[in-house]
Protein backbone atom coordinates (compact mmCIF):
# COMPACT_ATOMS: atom_id res chain seq x y z
CA UNK A 1 0.00 0.00 0.00
CA UNK A 2 2.90 2.68 -0.60
CA UNK A 3 0.32 4.57 -2.84
CA UNK A 4 -1.51 5.30 0.96
CA UNK A 5 1.78 7.67 1.94
CA UNK A 6 1.75 9.85 -1.60
CA UNK A 7 -1.61 10.11 -1.55
CA UNK A 8 -1.60 11.58 2.36
CA UNK A 9 1.62 13.89 0.99
CA UNK A 10 -0.11 14.90 -2.07
CA UNK A 11 -3.37 16.00 0.02
CA UNK A 12 -1.18 17.50 2.37
CA UNK A 13 0.57 19.84 -0.08
CA UNK A 14 -2.89 20.89 -1.69
CA UNK A 15 -5.17 21.21 1.96
CA UNK A 16 -4.25 24.87 2.97
CA UNK A 17 -2.83 25.63 6.40
CA UNK A 18 -5.51 25.49 9.41
CA UNK A 19 -7.60 22.77 7.83
CA UNK A 20 -7.01 19.28 9.58
CA UNK A 21 -7.16 15.88 7.55
CA UNK A 22 -9.42 13.35 9.10
CA UNK A 23 -8.42 10.16 7.03
CA UNK A 24 -11.53 8.13 6.87
CA UNK A 25 -9.96 4.61 7.37
CA UNK A 26 -14.06 2.97 7.97
CA UNK A 27 -13.74 -0.43 6.17
CA UNK A 28 -9.79 -0.65 5.19
CA UNK A 29 -7.70 -3.08 7.65
CA UNK A 30 -5.35 -1.62 10.47
CA UNK A 31 -2.73 -2.51 8.06
CA UNK A 32 -3.67 0.67 5.46
CA UNK A 33 -4.25 2.83 8.77
CA UNK A 34 -0.41 2.07 9.86
CA UNK A 35 0.68 2.44 6.70
CA UNK A 36 -1.07 6.20 7.25
CA UNK A 37 -0.07 6.52 10.74
CA UNK A 38 4.02 5.99 9.30
CA UNK A 39 3.46 8.91 7.38
CA UNK A 40 2.57 11.02 9.92
CA UNK A 41 -0.81 10.72 10.27
CA UNK A 42 -2.67 10.98 13.29
CA UNK A 43 -6.56 11.34 13.02
CA UNK A 44 -8.38 9.15 12.21
CA UNK A 45 -12.47 8.90 10.74
CA UNK A 46 -14.58 5.56 11.58
CA UNK A 47 -18.35 4.84 11.21
CA UNK A 48 -18.70 1.73 13.26
CA UNK A 49 -17.82 1.28 16.91
CA UNK A 50 -16.53 -2.58 16.64
CA UNK A 51 -14.08 -1.21 14.08
CA UNK A 52 -13.10 1.93 15.98
CA UNK A 53 -12.66 -0.42 19.07
CA UNK A 54 -10.71 -2.74 17.24
CA UNK A 55 -8.34 -0.08 15.66
CA UNK A 56 -7.93 1.99 18.82
CA UNK A 57 -6.60 -1.31 20.18
CA UNK A 58 -4.23 -1.93 17.64
CA UNK A 59 -2.99 1.22 16.62
CA UNK A 60 -0.85 3.85 19.05
CA UNK A 61 -2.43 5.60 21.70
CA UNK A 62 -1.65 8.83 20.17
CA UNK A 63 -4.07 8.17 17.34
CA UNK A 64 -7.16 10.36 17.38
CA UNK A 65 -10.37 8.76 16.68
CA UNK A 66 -13.63 10.32 15.25
CA UNK A 67 -16.65 8.87 14.73
CA UNK A 68 -18.45 9.88 11.62
CA UNK A 69 -20.98 7.32 11.25
CA UNK A 70 -24.19 6.64 12.77
CA UNK A 71 -24.09 6.37 16.51
CA UNK A 72 -26.41 2.63 18.09
CA UNK A 73 -26.68 3.72 21.16
CA UNK A 74 -26.72 0.10 22.78
CA UNK A 75 -22.69 0.19 21.78
CA UNK A 76 -22.09 4.13 23.21
CA UNK A 77 -20.54 2.28 26.16
CA UNK A 78 -18.08 0.57 24.16
CA UNK A 79 -17.32 3.54 21.67
CA UNK A 80 -16.86 6.40 24.81
CA UNK A 81 -13.79 5.29 26.13
CA UNK A 82 -11.93 4.99 22.77
CA UNK A 83 -13.59 7.87 20.34
CA UNK A 84 -12.12 11.43 20.62
CA UNK A 85 -15.01 13.42 18.82
CA UNK A 86 -18.64 12.33 17.92
CA UNK A 87 -19.35 14.50 14.47
CA UNK A 88 -22.42 12.52 13.74
CA UNK A 89 -24.42 13.62 16.73
CA UNK A 90 -27.89 13.95 15.16
CA UNK A 91 -30.70 13.85 17.68
CA UNK A 92 -31.11 15.50 20.86
CA UNK A 93 -31.57 11.53 22.64
CA UNK A 94 -28.30 10.63 21.39
CA UNK A 95 -26.51 13.83 23.34
CA UNK A 96 -28.05 13.16 26.66
CA UNK A 97 -27.20 9.40 26.39
CA UNK A 98 -23.24 10.07 25.18
CA UNK A 99 -22.88 13.10 28.21
CA UNK A 100 -24.69 9.94 30.43
CA UNK A 101 -22.00 7.39 29.82
CA UNK A 102 -19.25 10.08 29.61
CA UNK A 103 -20.07 11.10 33.18
CA UNK A 104 -20.53 7.19 34.06
CA UNK A 105 -16.46 7.40 33.58
CA UNK A 106 -15.64 10.51 34.49
CA UNK A 107 -14.85 11.95 30.92
CA UNK A 108 -15.67 14.99 28.47
CA UNK A 109 -16.48 14.11 25.24
CA UNK A 110 -15.89 16.55 22.00
CA UNK A 111 -18.48 16.38 19.81
CA UNK A 112 -20.26 17.97 16.44
CA UNK A 113 -23.90 18.86 16.00
CA UNK A 114 -24.46 17.19 12.13
CA UNK A 115 -26.60 18.93 10.18
CA UNK A 116 -28.90 17.88 7.22
CA UNK A 117 -29.08 20.68 4.22
CA UNK A 118 -28.34 17.85 1.44
CA UNK A 119 -31.17 16.74 -0.90
CA UNK A 120 -31.33 12.93 0.04
CA UNK A 121 -33.52 11.96 2.87
CA UNK A 122 -30.92 9.07 3.36
CA UNK A 123 -28.63 11.37 5.16
CA UNK A 124 -29.19 12.16 8.87
CA UNK A 125 -28.76 15.27 10.70
CA UNK A 126 -30.66 18.19 12.74
CA UNK A 127 -32.61 20.41 10.64
CA UNK A 128 -30.72 24.13 10.95
CA UNK A 129 -33.76 25.68 13.35
CA UNK A 130 -33.43 22.20 15.67
CA UNK A 131 -29.61 22.80 15.99
CA UNK A 132 -30.15 25.76 17.71
CA UNK A 133 -33.06 24.33 19.78
CA UNK A 134 -30.21 21.85 20.35
CA UNK A 135 -27.50 23.86 21.41
CA UNK A 136 -29.38 25.28 24.23
CA UNK A 137 -30.06 22.18 25.50
CA UNK A 138 -26.13 21.58 25.44
CA UNK A 139 -25.40 24.00 28.32
CA UNK A 140 -26.89 21.80 30.66
CA UNK A 141 -24.70 18.67 29.98
CA UNK A 142 -21.41 19.43 31.61
CA UNK A 143 -19.63 15.80 29.87
CA UNK A 144 -20.25 16.75 25.91
CA UNK A 145 -18.71 19.54 24.74
CA UNK A 146 -19.87 20.70 21.33
CA UNK A 147 -17.06 21.92 19.01
CA UNK A 148 -19.25 22.93 15.93
CA UNK A 149 -20.90 21.19 13.11
CA UNK A 150 -20.50 17.76 10.45
CA UNK A 151 -22.88 17.98 7.21
CA UNK A 152 -22.69 16.87 3.65
CA UNK A 153 -23.47 18.31 0.32
CA UNK A 154 -25.97 16.39 -1.87
CA UNK A 155 -24.34 13.91 -3.66
CA UNK A 156 -24.64 15.77 -7.05
CA UNK A 157 -22.77 16.83 -10.13
CA UNK A 158 -24.13 20.37 -9.91
CA UNK A 159 -21.18 22.86 -8.40
CA UNK A 160 -23.73 25.22 -7.32
CA UNK A 161 -25.64 22.78 -5.22
CA UNK A 162 -22.54 21.68 -3.85
CA UNK A 163 -21.12 25.21 -3.15
CA UNK A 164 -25.11 26.35 -1.34
CA UNK A 165 -24.52 23.07 0.73
CA UNK A 166 -21.71 23.75 2.25
CA UNK A 167 -23.15 27.80 2.41
CA UNK A 168 -25.60 26.13 4.40
CA UNK A 169 -23.52 24.30 6.94
CA UNK A 170 -21.23 27.54 7.55
CA UNK A 171 -24.09 29.27 8.49
CA UNK A 172 -25.59 26.75 10.33
CA UNK A 173 -22.18 27.03 12.22
CA UNK A 174 -21.97 30.53 12.50
CA UNK A 175 -25.53 30.42 14.37
CA UNK A 176 -24.61 27.62 16.42
CA UNK A 177 -21.42 29.97 17.72
CA UNK A 178 -23.45 32.41 18.42
CA UNK A 179 -25.06 30.29 21.53
CA UNK A 180 -21.90 28.73 21.88
CA UNK A 181 -18.46 30.83 20.98
CA UNK A 182 -16.44 27.77 21.36
CA UNK A 183 -18.38 26.03 18.75
CA UNK A 184 -15.70 26.79 15.80
CA UNK A 185 -14.96 23.45 14.03
CA UNK A 186 -16.09 23.11 10.65
CA UNK A 187 -16.28 19.62 9.12
CA UNK A 188 -17.41 19.52 5.87
CA UNK A 189 -15.77 17.91 2.23
CA UNK A 190 -15.04 14.68 1.22
CA UNK A 191 -12.99 13.16 -1.54
CA UNK A 192 -15.00 14.49 -4.45
CA UNK A 193 -15.96 18.09 -3.35
CA UNK A 194 -12.91 18.71 -0.40
CA UNK A 195 -11.88 21.62 -2.12
CA UNK A 196 -15.43 23.74 -2.26
CA UNK A 197 -15.65 23.04 1.13
CA UNK A 198 -12.25 24.59 2.17
CA UNK A 199 -13.33 27.62 0.17
CA UNK A 200 -16.29 27.84 2.50
CA UNK A 201 -14.45 27.63 5.56
CA UNK A 202 -14.21 24.04 6.31
CA UNK A 203 -11.84 23.58 9.23
CA UNK A 204 -12.14 19.79 9.12
CA UNK A 205 -11.81 17.74 5.90
CA UNK A 206 -12.93 14.02 5.98
CA UNK A 207 -11.10 12.12 2.89
CA UNK A 208 -11.22 8.11 2.50
CA UNK A 209 -11.15 7.07 -0.88
CA UNK A 210 -8.71 9.67 -2.03
CA UNK A 211 -6.16 8.40 0.87
CA UNK A 212 -6.78 5.14 0.62
CA UNK A 213 -8.56 4.13 -2.37
CA UNK A 214 -12.50 2.62 -2.96
CA UNK A 215 -13.73 0.59 -0.23
CA UNK A 216 -14.93 -3.49 -0.88
C1 LIG B 1 -17.28 7.69 4.30
C2 LIG B 1 -17.42 9.08 4.74
C3 LIG B 1 -16.50 10.07 4.33
C4 LIG B 1 -15.36 9.80 3.37
O1 LIG B 1 -15.84 9.70 2.06
P1 LIG B 1 -14.84 9.60 0.80
O2 LIG B 1 -15.70 9.92 -0.35
O3 LIG B 1 -14.35 8.17 0.77
O4 LIG B 1 -13.73 10.55 0.98
C5 LIG B 1 -16.65 11.35 4.84
N1 LIG B 1 -17.66 11.66 5.69
C6 LIG B 1 -18.57 10.74 6.10
C7 LIG B 1 -19.64 11.16 7.04
C8 LIG B 1 -18.49 9.43 5.63
O5 LIG B 1 -19.42 8.55 6.03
Amino acid sequence: MPQISSNLLRLRAEIPEGVRLVAVSKFHPVEAVREAYAAGQRIFGESRVDEVVAKAAAMPPDCIWHFIGHVQTNKLRRLIPVVHVIESVDSERLLRLISAEAARIGRTVDVLLQVHVAAEETKTGFLPDDLIECARVCESLPNVRVRGVMGMATNTDSLDRIAADFEAIAECGARLRRVIPDATELSMGMSGDWPIAVAHGATLVRIGTDIFGSRS
